[in-house]
C-alpha cells in the first residue's frame, strides 16, 4: 500500500497540536465487525425500519433484542485492530485529544481510550423504557428476552436508533472540540448520517486540517484537505510512524 503523508500534515504531527479523531463503523471492519453500508453493509441484509427504530422495539421486542444479541455475540468474540491501538495511543501522545465515535461497539473501550464521546451510544449498556434507569452489561443480556428492569419496565439497548436525538451533553461537547481542533481525522465513516456528519464540515469551516481515511472516498472528501485511501488498521500505524519519527 502506497499512502503519501504530505507535509503539511506531517508538521502537524506534534504532541502540541490539538486533534479530534472521529470515527465510524469502518474503523472495525477489519476486527470483523461488519459496517452498515457497503458491500458487507448489515443494511443490505436487515430491514433498518424493523430493527433500530423506537417503533420497532415497541411492536416487536423479542425481535429487536435478537438482532442487537446477535451483533454483541460477534462483537464479544473479535479483538480491537491496529486503528483502534493508534487511536487509543494518540489520546496520551497529544496534549489536547478527543475521540469522537459513532460506533457502539465498545472497542475503542477495549483499546484503551479513556475520553470518548460516543454519539450512537453504547452496545454494551441497557437503559429502562418505563424509569429511563441506565446499566453497563458485564456480560451478555440474560435470558428469556425482552431483559427487564427492577421496575418491571423493559431493558432496551442504549444506542441510538433512528428517529432519535443524539445525547445532547456528548454532542454538544464534540461540535466544541472540533470548533477548536487544529487537525482532524475522519476514519471509517461514510459521513452520511447527520448530524454526526456535519462535524467533519464544522471542522473545516473552523479552519482545522481535515484529513479523511477510508478506502474509498466518502461523500465529505472533496471537501477534506487531504483523502489517505486505505484501511484504517493500514494507514493509521503510518500515522504513528510519522509521529515518533522525525521526517
Ligand atoms: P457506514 O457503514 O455508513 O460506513 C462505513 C465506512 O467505512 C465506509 O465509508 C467504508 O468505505 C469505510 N470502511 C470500510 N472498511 C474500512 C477500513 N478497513 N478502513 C477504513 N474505512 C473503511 O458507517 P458509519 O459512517 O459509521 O455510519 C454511521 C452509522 O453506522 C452509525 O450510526 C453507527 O452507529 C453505525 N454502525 C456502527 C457499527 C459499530 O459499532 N461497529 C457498525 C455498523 C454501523
Ligand atoms: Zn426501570
Amino acid at each position: 500500500m502506497s499512502v503519501a503523508i504530505s507535509n503539511k500534515l506531517s508538521c502537524l504531527l506534534v504532541p502540541s497540536t490539538n486533534v479530534v479523531v472521529f470515527t465510524g463503523a469502518g474503523v472495525s471492519a477489519e476486527s470483523g465487525v461488519p459496517t452498515f453500508r457497503g458491500i458487507d453493509g448489515l443494511w443490505n441484509e436487515f430491514n433498518v425500519q424493523e430493527l433500530a427504530t423506537p417503533q420497532a422495539f415497541a411492536s416487536n421486542p423479542v425481535r429487536v433484542w435478537e438482532w442487537y444479541l446477535w451483533r454483541m455475540e460477534l462483537i464479544s468474540k473479535v479483538d480491537p485492530n491496529a486503528g483502534h491501538r493508534v487511536i487509543s495511543w494518540m489520546e496520551s501522545f497529544f496534549s489536547e485529544f478527543t475521540l469522537i465515535t459513532q460506533n457502539v461497539d465498545g472497542l475503542h473501550d477495549r483499546a484503551g481510550n479513556r475520553h470518548i464521546f460516543k454519539l450512537h451510544g453504547d452496545l454494551w449498556e441497557v437503559r429502562c423504557v418505563r424509569c429511563s434507569k441506565t446499566a453497563k452489561l458485564l456480560t451478555l443480556p440474560p435470558h428469556p428476552l425482552p431483559p427487564a428492569c427492577e421496575c418491571g419496565g423493559l431493558l432496551r439497548p442504549g444506542v441510538v436508533w433512528f428517529g432519535e436525538m443524539l445525547p445532547e451533553r456528548e454532542f454538544s461537547q464534540s461540535v466544541a472540540a472540533t470548533e477548536h481542533c487544529q487537525l482532524f481525522f475522519s476514519v471509517g465513516t461514510s459521513a452520511e448520517v447527520y448530524p454526526a456528519a456535519q462535524l467533519p464540515i464544522i471542522a473545516k469551516e473552523k479552519g482545522a486540517y481535515v484529513v479523511e481515511i477510508n478506502i474509498e472516498r466518502s461523500a465529505f472528501a472533496c471537501r477534506a484537505d487531504e483523502v489517505l485511501c486505505g484501511k484504517a488498521g493500514e494507514v493509521l500505524p503510518l500515522i504513528q510512524h510519522r509521529c515518533t519519527v522525525p521526517f
